[in-house]
């Protein structure tokens, strides 16, 4: 059973039990609106995310416990 989920916004690990769930916080959880509301998901990259930069291309690490992987 999968404890964390993944933020499809920055992919970062989100526990189960996070309010923000499935986002790993309320910035992604705002952004993952903006992007539903313009219709597309290209938007600029917010500031102070350079980790962002490597899990938008491709995860190498990705956990795969037994949870849903796309
Ligand atoms: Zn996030």
């Amino acid at each position: 059973m999968p404890t964390v989920v993944r933020c499809p916004i920055c992919k970062q690990e989100v526990p189960f039990d996070d309010p923000n769930m499935p986002f790993c916080s309320d910035r992604c959880r705002l952004i993952d609106v903006g992007n539903w509301a313009s219709e597309k998901y290209v938007i600029s990259r917010p500031t102070g995310g350079n980790e962002l930069e490597e899990a938008a291309s491709e995860d190498p690490d990705i956990e795969t416990d037994d949870g849903p992987v796309q």
